[in-house]
């Protein structure tokens, strides 16, 4: 680099790691360039490491603090001015003074007290010539610069992913991490039932095997219908520690419990088919009459596939059926039932403001529940967009990211039969040919923030 001059103090920007603007100071006593982190944590495998760090870019401003990660090139065993060696790691990334750009290795250590966030070593500076008088021979930056990165489009870094699941070989599991690991980032597979967590910390922390779990930078909650209530509260805990989660814990709450559902889904006048709660068996004769009479399809509030929804066909048998329910002291709900639908529903699968994907699920013969687990089929579907704008918004109400929508199509239209938190990817995927587990990534990519932003009180 032939007459590229810079001072013994310059601005530079680290764009792959987010940074548009550092002050930093040329130490050509040093061979590596050295940049100050904390919360320095290695993740990854042993032959693809990475690690992951946060800077405070603007020394007397804490407040902004910016989250990095990159692959490790290597450790080494670095002495510092003040004669203390430590094994740091060591990455390698592009650098940009003035107009010129070119890759250096950096050490990461952890100093938060230094002037410079950064030192500009030796090897960085080959054939470029040191000015030791001059301060700023190259372009001037500004830490104005940061105002603006909220607002931007995050830069792509190797993420440390999580997915909350009790099935680590089932294919929606499978699915995200190979997408995950094709965008390069990390995942690593939690056992939900066999975190604990610290609540009384002020550091809230969720432990596992013994040990606190590192920060991720995303969870993905694949939380079972009977681990809903300690699933949340992991996925809480996750939350306290700032995680981004695809789905919240009062997401996931919302939508497991079917009642609380269809009367979010209700005041949000989303179509559904006629439905009543009771609870006094004295109701039982207005109850049916309110959802149309029989035939009728009663549902245990706890049903998953389709296990606890039973169709009524007469008055009797409906009488029959809630007499049952209530003797087992089981919240149920009574519906009225869409003959028209002729056994089949609509899965539609959304992933944040969009529906990537759909099927249609027919019930096995002589049965009017569609679920796949029951014996039911599936196959294509061409969605109208009614279904995918009431699909998107009975997601966005409930405040799920990812979500299941399942409608029933009747002569009035389309109605949400229920929507649900953890949808699999498998029979999806297969029917629909489309790639959901990579939407569900990108989404991720799209939402983690890498910028920590604390409110600054006004003066
Ligand atoms: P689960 O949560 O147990 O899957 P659903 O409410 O989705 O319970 O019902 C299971 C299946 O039963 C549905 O997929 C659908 O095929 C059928 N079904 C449910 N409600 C009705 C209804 N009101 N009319 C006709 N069929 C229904």
């Amino acid at each position: 680099m032939d007459n590229f001059l810079v001072g013994w103090e310059e601005w530079l920007a680290l764009p792959e790691l987010g940074l548009p603007a550092l002050k930093i100071k040329t130490d050509t006593g040093a061979r590596t360039s050295a940049l100050h982190a904390f919360a320095i944590q290695p993740f990854g495998r042993e032959n693809k490491p990475f690690v992951r760090f946060g800077i405070h870019p603007i020394p007397d401003n804490p407040d902004i603090e910016i989250l990095c990660s990159a692959p490790v090139v290597d450790r080494r065993e670095v002495t510092s001015s003040n004669g203390q060696t430590e094994l740091r790691y060591v990455i390698k990334t592009p650098i940009v003074i003035g107009d010129r750009k070119w890759d250096i290795e950096i050490t990461l250590t952890n100093r938060e007290n230094m002037t410079y966030r950064m030192l500009l070593g030796r090897t960085a500076l080959e054939e470029i010539a040191v000015q030791p008088m001059e301060s700023f021979v190259q372009t001037e930056l500004s830490y104005k610069l940061y105002d603006k990165i909220a607002r931007q489009k995050p830069v792509k870094r190797p993420l440390r992913i999580a997915i909350l699941t009790r099935e680590p070989n089932n294919y929606s599991t499978k699915r995200l991490v190979e997408e995950a690991e094709k965008h390069n980032h990390v995942v690593e597979l939690i056992d939900t039932k066999r975190c604990y967590l610290n609540i009384q910390s002020h550091s809230p922390e969720v432990h596992y095997d013994g040990k606190p779990l590192p920060v991720f930078d995303a969870v993905i909650p694949r939380i079972g219908a009977s681990l809903t209530f300690y699933g949340m509260a992991v996925v809480r805990q996750f939350e306290a520690m700032g995680t981004y989660c695809l789905n919240s814990a009062a997401s996931i709450g919302a939508s497991r419990d079917k009642l609380a559902a269809h009367q979010i889904l209700a005041r949000h006048r989303i179509p559904m088919p006629t439905t009543a709660f009771a609870n006094s068996p004295k109701d039982t004769d207005s109850l049916l009459n309110l959802v149309g009479g029989s035939p009728t399809v009663l549902k245990l509030l706890q049903s998953t596939q389709g296990r606890g929804v039973v169709l009524a066909e007469t008055k009797k048998a409906g009488e029959a059926v809630i007499s049952a329910f209530q003797g087992l002291d089981a919240n149920f709900i009574a519906q009225e039932f869409v003959k028209e639908a002729a056994g089949s529903d609509v899965r539609c699968f959304v992933v944040g403001k969009r529906v990537v994907g759909g099927m249609m699920r027919t019930a096995g013969t002589d049965d009017f529940r569609s679920n796949l687990h029951a014996g039911g089929s599936a196959k294509k579907v061409i969605l109208s967009k009614e279904e995918k704008s009431i699909a998107i918004k009975s997601a966005r109400v409930l405040g799920l990211t990812v979500a299941g929508v399942d409608l029933i199509r009747t002569q009035t239209g389309s109605k949400v039969l229920e929507v649900n938190s953890s949808p699999g990817l498998e029979g999806l995927e297969n029917i629909s040919k489309k790639n959901v587990a990579e939407k569900i990534i990108a989404h991720i990519e799209k939402s983690v923030p890498s910028t920590n932003w604390q409110k600054r009180s006004r003066k």
